[in-house]
C-alpha cells in the first residue's frame, strides 16, 4: 500500500448554520462563492466574519459554504493558544462541550455557546477508493510525508462519503511541521 495520497492544508475557517447566517447577514441571505474546494460542494465564500473569544479577536475568518446543520469554527492549536482557550480536537460536526465565541459582522454580534474545534486530521475518500486502498470508515491510518521535514502523521481518521475525493486534510500547524504549503503528497504506510 504505497499509493500517493494528495494532502491539502485547511486554513482556519467557519461554517455557519442558515439560522446564524441570517442573524448576521439578513433574512434569506445566500453565501457568495469565491472558489470551489475539493470535497463535495464545499466552497470558500466571499464573506468573512470576525470572531471574539474572551478579549481576543481573529479578524476576517473565511466562511466555508454551503451552510451546515450547526455553526462550527475550525482553528489550529496555535490559534487556540493565541486566543487563550484549550483546544478541543474533534472530527467535524462533533461540537458538544466545545468552547463558544462571539461572531461579529460589522455592528452585529452573535454569541454561540459551542462550536470552536481543532479538526482531527482525516482522509476523505469515496467508496471505490476506500475499497481499493482497503480502508474502512472511522479507522485510523498513518501517512508518511517525504522531504526536508519528513514525518509520519499517525491517527489520520478515514472519512468515506459518496461525494468525497481522495485527500488528507491537515491544518496549518500540521502542514507547517511537514513543510507543506497548501498542497502536498503523502503515502499510507
Ligand atoms: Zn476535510
Amino acid at each position: 500500500m504505497n499509493k500517493k495520497i494528495p494532502i491539502e492544508i485547511s486554513a482556519r475557517h467557519i461554517h455557519l448554520s442558515q439560522k446564524d447566517l441570517e442573524k448576521l447577514f439578513g433574512k434569506g441571505y445566500q453565501l457568495k462563492k469565491l472558489r470551489k474546494l475539493s470535497q463535495a460542494n464545499d466552497f470558500a465564500a466571499k464573506e468573512t466574519l470576525d470572531i471574539k473569544i474572551g478579549s481576543k479577536t481573529i479578524k476576517k475568518l473565511r466562511i466555508v459554504g454551503p451552510v451546515r446543520k450547526e455553526t462550527q469554527i475550525e482553528l489550529s492549536i496555535t490559534d487556540a493558544f493565541s486566543l487563550g482557550i484549550i483546544p478541543s480536537l474533534r472530527l467535524s460536526g462533533d461540537i458538544k462541550g466545545t468552547p463558544g465565541a462571539v461572531l461579529i459582522k460589522s455592528k452585529k454580534r452573535l454569541k454561540i455557546k459551542k462550536g470552536v474545534i481543532v479538526a482531527q486530521r482525516h482522509l476523505h475518500c469515496n467508496f471505490e477508493e476506500a475499497k481499493k486502498l482497503k480502508l474502512k470508515n472511522k479507522m485510523s491510518v498513518s501517512v508518511k510525508i517525504k522531504g526536508k521535514r519528513a514525518l509520519v502523521f499517525h491517527n489520520v481518521k478515514i472519512r468515506i462519503g459518496k461525494n468525497y475525493k481522495l485527500a488528507v486534510h491537515l491544518d496549518t500547524d500540521e502542514g507547517n511541521a511537514a513543510g507543506i504549503i497548501k498542497k502536498g503528497k503523502g503515502e499510507i504506510i
